[in-house]
């Protein structure tokens, strides 16, 4: 794409960027957060739809006059690099990163954040997208870390950071929990076993509850049963045994030959005590029957299976009755030592290990398969285990009711978001997990005291020195391990430690409004003018990311909401509508796209194909049609333009005006229309629409402004009539860039530039002149390019030429108010190439009518004498036929001499040409053309089809299209007194000196329909 190329080098030698955000110095302010990606990973098709809005808007909103800044940001931190580093290094897992060394293991992570940094900026580049990637917010800097404890300190004296116990969402394999809205995005479809177990009764020797898991690995864990106090049980024998589940079970889960023995209140089971299927753990309290509300009849049997340490519901009930606390599962989610049998076995792998064991001890009841949807880690793949934790905590339930008022403020994109998607989520949101046992992130600024157990939150560096019992290193780098040097004096006369964590990334890019700024520290005036954001836009799948924890932490830190409008795109679909994946192997390489058809016809298939807010198919036959349909046929009236300005020294400044054609204010009518509808469009955000827009004009500019107009280019000097040519295709050409620049920013760069000698990014956006919009001459020049396509493809069935001329066309308009046409007749006739245009009122003397029976509506109608009506119909006369198509009513006699009254909706009419005639017809005409070749009308078809020859061997000689030459022909003597009678036409079409019918050597021969003719050129 050298095109791209050379307009990207003149962007960066002239600073066009830059200007266009200087130019807008003073101006009101248009606010954009860069939602920040991580450069540990290469772009891909989303990224290109999101950094080609996010660059639309901005280009769309500098050009409405707003200054809007743009500043890059990195996403630095977080497991996605500590994970890439552990691959790097051939290491896995905590202990083995302790071995390592932290301080080590740090720098290496430093160092892979920005691996593939290059070829984002080269991506960002090539796409077209401005954005001030010099000065980025870079999440891993002091600056940035130390606006993120000011925040997290607020936080924490509000008594909203605090340290608790909850069963969490945990990866273990990056042995750390998960927030509520990371688990989110990783949940999977799988299948997996249900267990129903036997637990003896305590002193029974064939007594058994049954209880119920989904989990089957827990059940080493047992630590109790629930059932619910409210509801019925049943002791019921089958077989040998006795069973004790829910009443309303037992023909579920038993089936048949079964016998109640007693009903039993769920109340009356608490306290009994059971032997566990497995007597790995033994307990002071526990292995007892518990009543809790959580516990249901609509699945298994009415009695739960309890382990503390494996279910929130579980670790809660368990907690309130002061039974123990057990776990035998480790940290990367391995069975401990004491489950001897399975020790050191990943636990979601032992199910079936479990159900043998189970069923060889007896205690296995029924085992079944089912699907659900199960979270798995959104980084590395694992499933997620469900894990008894210490953690720190946002109390974020404690702002729900002001994140959900903020969130009623914003208007979202589309708008069904609010209260849809991302409302619900609010509405269901739990405290936000914000610690990770974890390396590589920005250090939980919190110092706890092991002996009186008070806590300090420093807000700064300064308050961390002014705290410290040390000497705190000038500096001091704010991570693991360095900040765990530094220990606090406490008021007790201990010291205080840094609690180990890190916390969650998504904490550090909800910071960014702030931090980016280093606010409160520095820039207090940029943070003013750029908070909050008019816009954030990114990926549908960051409503539970960034949209979130931007949100929380603004609301947490000023009560405010961060942004006021959300554009949430859709995802990039195949062609087959599959999500893209690199593991499927259809995902689309950008970069890839951009070097094969440009980064122009990339954008505007993105933006131009479907609205942004849907899921989108995509695929390379998008990229293509956009460069063809779009791109290629706006550059060939472009250079349709130059060509012609250069040879005719057309100079915009100097030759102004000219006599204004039909045709000239037809076409500056649309452009203003258009400008007004793509104006309307873009400022409702409304991208695709303005895009369409944009796509038909430029299809009435070139398929017919510039087609029709092409001849007046062609005389010599500088008429009135040329000027105005030229003066119209400047103008529309001058504003089309410009409204197309936000949408493809190269080309629309190159056409304004040669243009107006200066960069259509530093333009202001084109405004719609109302006087010169005439929706009159629009609506007229609708009907002709109508009556043109429709005696079109009455040509094509037929199969005469375009070239063939014919003597007549008669147009009949359906509707009254498009009668007044006679003043396009000269632009119809040459168009569709005909003699004679005729519009009439009345068609019958050229059609033959036949009216039909329309069986779904007279059939019930006629019954038995439908067969008779039919026959009628068929040999109906004219006269008949001409005063149904009147009157709209038929009164027929049947042999029997019954009447029969038939209505327009019995009767189907159908129209075909008298012989000699095709007929067409549209939704406001219906035209009859005559299609009889008389031996005039052949000639001359034969003299176009010759001039159509000469004109294709003169561009194959690449002569200058104004040059005037001498022609000479040699051909059948028939066809050269064609020609002669023909000179006028033949004159008028090729720019010639003169012709002369001789031999000369090296002539070229060319068919004409089916005689042959010599050619020589001398220029
Ligand atoms: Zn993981
Ligand atoms: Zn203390």
């Amino acid at each position: 794409m050298e095109r791209e190329g050379r307009v990207r080098k003149k962007w960066e030698e002239d600073g066009t960027f830059q200007r266009s955000i200087a130019n807008r110095e003073g101006r009101e302010t248009y606010v954009f957060y860069e939602g920040p990606p991580t450069a540990n990973g290469l772009p891909h098709a989303g990224h290109a739809l999101g950094r080609t809005i996010k660059d639309f808007v901005a280009r769309y909103k500098t050009m409405s006059g707003y200054q809007v800044l743009r500043k890059a940001g990195w996403d630095t931190h977080g497991l996605p690099v500590e994970l890439e580093v552990e691959k790097l290094l051939n290491i896995r897992g905590k202990d083995q990163i302790e071995e390592y060394g932290v301080e080590n293991f740090i720098q290496k992570c430093k160092e892979s954040v920005f691996t593939y940094e290059n070829e984002w900026k080269q991506f960002t580049k090539a796409l077209g997208y401005w954005v001030d990637m010099d000065d980025p917010y870079v999440t891993l800097t002091n600056d940035y870390i130390e606006s993120v404890w000011n925040i997290l300190s607020t936080i924490h004296e509000k008594g909203y950071l605090y340290k608790g116990h909850r069963v969490v969402p945990y990866c273990p394999h990056c042995e750390t929990s998960l927030s509520s809205h990371e688990v989110a995005q990783g949940y999977k479809d799988v299948s997996d076993l249900s267990v129903t177990a036997k637990f003896r009764l305590m002193d029974k020797t064939n007594e058994y509850f049954l209880g119920w898991t989904t989990t089957p690995w827990t059940l080493p864990g047992n630590v109790a049963l629930a059932v619910n106090p409210k509801m019925n049980y049943v002791r019921v024998k089958q077989g040998t045994e006795i069973y004790i589940l829910a009443e309303s079970l037992v023909t579920t889960v038993l089936q048949e030959d079964y016998e109640i023995l007693e009903v039993v209140a769920g109340k009356d089971l608490i306290g009994l005590s059971y032997e566990p299927p497995f007597d790995y753990v033994a307990v002071k309290n526990g292995h007892k029957v518990l009543g809790a509300d959580f516990v249901t009849d609509s699945s298994g049997t009415g009695i739960v299976h309890l382990n503390p340490a494996h279910g929130e519901d579980d670790y809660k009930v368990i907690h309130d009755n002061n039974f123990d606390y057990v776990n035998v599962v480790d940290s990367k989610g391995r069975y401990k030592e004491m489950v001897s049998l399975l020790a050191g076995k990943f636990v979601k792998d032992c199910d079936v290990d479990i159900i043998k064991m189970l069923s060889q001890k007896n205690r296995l009841f029924a085992k079944q398969k089912y699907e659900h949807s199960y979270p798995h880690c959104w980084r590395c793949d694992s499933p997620l285990l469900y894990y008894a934790m210490e953690g720190w905590f946002i109390k974020t339930t404690a702002v729900k009711e002001a994140m959900q008022a903020n969130n009623q403020e914003v208007e979202w994109f589309p708008s069904h978001m609010k209260d849809g998607r991302f409302g619900n989520f609010l509405n269901n949101m739990v405290d936000w997990n914000i610690g990770r046992n974890r390396y590589w992130g920005t250090p939980l600024n919190v110092w706890v005291c092991k002996t009186c157990g008070k806590e300090k939150a420093p807000s700064s560096i300064k308050e961390l020195r002014k705290l410290s019992a040390a000497e705190v290193p000038a500096d001091l780098e704010l991570h693991k391990p360095y900040v765990d040097k530094v220990q606090l004096a406490c008021s007790c006369g201990r010291r205080m430690e840094r609690t180990s964590e890190v916390i969650d990334v998504w904490f550090d890019s909800g910071s960014m409004p702030f931090a980016q700024y280093h606010y409160p520290f520095e820039k207090k005036d940029m943070f003013n003018k750029q908070f909050p954001a008019d816009v954030v836009i990114e990926g549908v799948d960051q409503t539970r990311g960034w949209f979130y924890s931007l949100l929380a932490v603004s609301t947490l830190y000023t009560g405010q909401s961060p942004y006021k409008r959300v554009l949430s795109l859709g995802h990039i679909l195949d062609e087959d509508g599959q999500k893209m994946s690199k593991s499927k192997g259809n995902a689309l390489n950008p970069t890839e796209l951009i070097q094969e058809f440009g980064a122009d016809a990339l954008r505007w298939a993105l933006l131009a194909d479907s609205s942004p807010w849907n899921n989108k198919r995509f695929s390379k036959k998008t990229v293509s049609q956009a460069k063809s349909k779009v791109i290629d046929t706006l550059l060939n009236v472009y250079t349709f333009y130059t060509m012609y300005a250069e040879i005719d020294q057309f100079d915009p400044s100097r030759d102004v005006g000219g006599v204004q054609t039909t045709l000239d204010r037809w076409i500056v009518s649309r452009l203003n229309t258009v400008v007004k509808e793509v104006v309307q469009s873009l400022d409702a955000y409304d991208i695709t629409r303005g895009a369409r827009s944009i796509t038909v004009f430029i299809d009435e500019l070139s398929n017919w402004y510039v087609r029709r107009s092409r001849q007046r280019f062609w005389s010599s000097g500088m008429t009135d009539d040329k000027r105005s040519a030229f003066s119209t295709l400047y103008e529309v050409l001058t504003k089309l860039s410009q409204l197309m620049a936000p949408y493809t920013p190269f080309v629309s760069e190159d056409i304004y530039t040669n243009l107006v000698n200066d960069s259509v990014h530093v333009s202001d956006y084109p405004k719609p002149e109302e006087s010169l919009i005439d929706i009159q001459l629009e609506n007229d020049m609708n009907a002709v390019l109508e009556i043109i396509e429709l005696t079109r493809s009455a040509r094509n069935i037929t199969g005469i030429k375009t070239k063939q001329p014919l003597a007549n066309l008669a147009v009949i308009p359906t509707d009254a108010i498009l009668s007044n046409l006679h003043h396009y007749s000269p632009i119809i006739k040459e168009e569709v190439n005909v003699k004679g245009l005729e519009f009439r009122k009345d068609f019958r003397d050229l059609l033959q009518l036949h009216l039909k029976l329309n069986f779904a509506v007279a059939g019930p109608k006629l019954g038995k004498s439908l067969g008779e009506v039919k026959n009628i119909l068929e040999k109906l006369d004219d006269q008949l036929k001409a005063r149904f198509v009147e009157g709209g009513e038929l009164q027929l006699t049947l042999q029997s001499g019954e009447p029969v009254n038939l209505t327009k909706e019995d009767i189907l009419l159908e129209k075909t040409a008298k012989d000699g005639y095709a007929l067409g017809e549209g939704t406001n005409f219906i035209i009859l053309l005559e299609t009889t070749v008389t031996k005039e009308l052949k000639e001359e078809g034969l003299v176009r089809e010759f001039i159509r020859a000469v004109q294709s061997y003169r561009k194959e000689l690449n002569l200058p299209v104004d040059l005037r030459v001498v022609l000479y022909i040699q051909t059948d003597s028939w066809l050269q007194e064609v020609l002669v009678k023909f000179a006028p036409l033949v004159e008028r079409n090729l720019i010639i000196k003169a012709v002369h019918f001789e031999h000369k050597p090296m002539m070229r021969s060319f068919q004409v329909e089916e005689y042959e003719v010599k050619l020589y050129i001398q220029s």
